[in-house]
Parts: structure tokens; sequence; C-alpha cells
């Protein structure tokens, strides 16, 4: 990485713990054996799935004959008995070397088992925080950029971003103007949400990473509406990788979570994760110890829940798709099909055309899947307003990733969209029931306009 000194402090002149080669082997040594790498270790060559590691990533951890994990709600952790073994910020306990904690606003049982699933999903190191947005803020606390390229996507980290700018006059420039981008220098940022935030398009991992290394920035990627198994985004060179975890991996819409993980190469070389959790003990970001528990459950069931969500979004679209095309193909006017009625147009990386195209980036970035979230545009903004009170298994609510179907009119929520969207969230539901839902849905709306005439 370029160094150009524009910057104050980079991430990357953060001391790397310089403990010798001789205790890192050591320790490299005891974790293939019953540390992180032990699990790996046994089964040689062969990798393990996604949902092996979801069930398993955190066995290393448990020191108990319990099958589920327990939940430790202490703040606290009483340190060694023997007075010669008291080291600053050193608590191992010999009984649980990797369960060793002092104070939960550093580390706690139920966050550490969920930061080993996560990293083990992730394909790198994941540090867990209370919130996406803590997980986003925390990022460009540690990332120090002067200058941020960021496109459209979820409202909320541009409300971060304008907080940070408050305290450091951080800019933010627009991610699809190659000009902007242009002006980018060593240690910014290039942030790519994909899919987006709320129409469910993908964008090019490739491209954003060949410009970062062009350009000496570093690139950070929102993944959130494609977690594993949709998406690896380290695979494309992504620096590091962010989720809002009270989407999918949290996957029941009852606990907040946000992640960030570092490409182990990064990680490798610069010890970020280390860097990361400095600062979070003084951020005070971090997750509750029920909210851990509740994601590790969560977590063990990731690749069953989105690979059916995905697939349940994929075949509602073509199922919409194909009625607005036939209405089309019929000249419009005269098409019967309630769909075609009231629905404008539809967005989903399914959709775009790169999606159809064999070998296509699009096709590389999201080979297992193209995502739960798409959006409706209906005609009418009134029929947008009014749809979601006329179905059975949506609730209309914001958020998305639950097991829950959900659709929301975004215009409560988010002040600068079209009153015409509708977001939709699939969840693990019977798609066919899903279906039937939505076109009974789209019947019940013709119907009250002529009741109203
Ligand atoms: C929800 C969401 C966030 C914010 O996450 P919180 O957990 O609500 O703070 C960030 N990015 C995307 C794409 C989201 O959908």
């Amino acid at each position: 990485m370029a160094q150009s000194g524009t910057n104050g402090s980079h991430p990357d002149g953060l001391p790397v713990d310089e403990s010798g080669p001789a205790s890192t082997t050591v320790a490299a040594a005891a974790e293939n054996t019953q540390g992180p790498g032990a699990l790996a270790a046994r089964f040689g060559d062969h990798k393990l799935s996604l949902s092996s590691l979801s069930v398993h990533a955190d066995d290393y951890i448990n020191n108990h004959r319990a099958v589920a994990p327990p939940l430790h709600v202490s703040t606290t952790f009483r340190y060694n008995d023997d007075p010669d073994r008291l080291r600053a910020w050193d608590n191992t306990d010999d009984n649980a070397p990797y369960d060793s904690h002092i104070y939960s606003r550093d580390s706690a049982p139920n966050t550490t088992r969920l930061e080993a699933v996560l990293s083990a999903l992730l394909g790198g190191p994941a540090v867990t925080y209370s919130s996406g947005l803590a997980a986003f803020h925390a990022m460009l606390v540690f990332l120090n950029p002067k200058r941020i390229a960021i496109g459209g996507g979820y409202h909320g980290c541009h409300g971060v971003i304008d907080l940070v700018a408050k305290l450091t006059g951080l800019q933010k420039l627009e991610l699809e103007d190659p000009a902007a981008l242009a002006t980018l220098q060593p240690g910014d940022v290039i942030h790519v949400e994909t899919p987006l935030n709320p129409t469910g398009e993908a964008r090019d991992l490739d491209f954003y990473a060949a410009r970062a290394r062009e350009l000496g920035c570093y690139l950070t990627v929102d993944a959130t509406f494609a977690p594993p198994p949709l998406q690896q985004p380290f695979s494309h060179g992504v620096d590091v990788v962010m989720h809002s975890g009270t989407k999918y991996f949290g996957g029941h819409s009852d606990l907040l979570c946000g992640v960030l993980a570092v490409h182990p190469a990064r990680e490798e070389r610069h010890g970020w994760v280390r860097g990361l959790r400095g600062e979070r003990l003084f951020l005070g970001s971090v997750m509750g110890s029920m909210e851990g528990w509740l994601g590790v459950r969560s977590l063990r069931t990731l690749e069953l829940r989105v690979e059916r969500q995905s697939a349940s979004a994929g075949r509602l679209v073509a199922w919409l798709d194909g009625e607005l095309r036939a209405a089309q193909k019929d000249g419009g006017g005269g098409s019967t099909s309630p769909v075609a009625k009231t629905v404008e147009r539809l967005q989903h990386a399914s959709l775009q055309p790169e999606a159809a195209q064999e070998g296509s980036w699009l096709r590389k970035q999201m080979p297992r899947g193209w995502g739960p979230v798409f959006s409706i545009i209906m005609r009418e903004a009134d029929h947008a307003r009014r749809l979601p009170s006329k179905l059975h298994l949506f609730h209309h609510a914001t958020s998305l990733g639950g097991v829950e179907s959900l659709i929301e009119w975004r215009a409560v929520t988010d002040k600068n969209i079209a009153k015409t969207v509708l977001r939709v969230s699939v969840g693990v539901e019977g798609w066919e029931d899903l279906k039937e839902d939505l076109l009974q849905g789209f019947t019940a709306l013709l119907d009250e306009d002529k009741s109203r005439k």
C-alpha cells in the first residue's frame, strides 16, 4: 500500500504485535491442535462446507459438556488466584484458554463465540459491534480517510459520514462519478454497497478493487444484502467487509449486530483486528451477551435460510417480471393481469442484463443466487402506500433478513425515495404462498379502486 503521508494516522502505521517469531510459532502450533485452526487441521485437504463451519467453528471455545452454548451475562471476570500470574490485560484461564476475559467492553463469552463463527464464514477475522452503523462508524474511525467515495444505498451510512465529517472534515465523493473517483488519494476509502438497498441490484466489486489498487485506496464493502453463501467479497480483493448483522446473521428480527471482517492477507501484514478491538474498547459499541448468544443460535442455520430466501425471491421476481413482459407483448393497455395493471417495474440483481450473460462479472460475483431483497415500483404512489395493508403473509415493516417476509412502503423511513417504491424482503415461507398473497393483494387494490369510483 502506497503511503502518501497526507492522512494523519494510517491504520497501517499502528504498532503491530511484534512478539517475535519464536512465540508466534509456538502459538500457531497450539492453535492447530486446539485453537481456531484445529477443526480445519483435522480434515486436512478436505474443505468444510459453510454449514459445517456454521455449526462447529466455535467448538474450540466450548469447555463444557453442554451441546448448546451457555449464555453468560457477566460483565466482569475473576482474575487468577495466583498473584504471580497477574499481568496487564491478560487473564488467561488454563481451563478455558480461548474463553478468557477481563471486562465485557473488551470481550465476553457469547460475542467471542459469535466472532469465531463469523470469522470462519466470512473467510477473515471478524469483530462485532452493537449495530451495523456502529460497525461502519468504527471502520471510519479506524481507517480515518480524508475522503470517502460512496454511492446511493443505505441512507444511514450517509448519516454516519455526516457525523464523522463534523469532527474531521471528511469529504464525501460520488462513487459512480469517474471524475470524483479520480480525485481520491492514497489512504482514502472506496465504499461499495452490494447488492444495494433498497433495489437489490449488485455492483461490480472487481471493478472497484482495481480502482482502489490504482489509487492506493482501501476498498470497503457493505455486503449486508448478500451474506455467505451468496457472495465472498474477499475473493474480489476487498479490504474490509461490513455487515449489518441485524439482518441475515441475526435472521429472526430480534437482535442488533454489526460486523467488520478484515481480508486475511491485510490482517497478516498489518494486524488490523488488534487495532479495531483496541478502538472498540473506547468506542464502547460492543454487542450485548444476549444478542451474542442469539447470534450464534441464528448462524447455525444461515446457509439454509439464505439459500431458500434467495431462491424464493428469484422465483417471485421471475413470476412478476413474466407478468409484466406478457402484458408488454400484448401491447400493454389491454392486459388483465393484476400485476401488470398495478406494477410499473421491478429492481433486483436477477434482472440486471449481466445476470443473463455467461461469464459476466455478476454471475461470477453471485454464483449462488441474487439475494432475497427486491423492489417493486408501483404505477401509482397510492397503490404503493395501500398494498402492504392488503397482504397476509408479509409484515408491513422496515428492516430485512428475518425468517418473516417483510414489505415496506419505503417512503416511511427514507425521505429521499420515490413514493412508488416498495421494498420486499423474502422470508422462509413457501414461495407459492407468497406469490398467492401478492396476487390477491394486487387484486384487492384494483377491487378497492372500482368500489371507490
Ligand atoms: C440495516 C442496514 C445497515 C445498518 O445496520 P443497523 O444494524 O440497523 O445499524 C447498514 N447497511 C445496510 C445495507 C443495511 O441494510
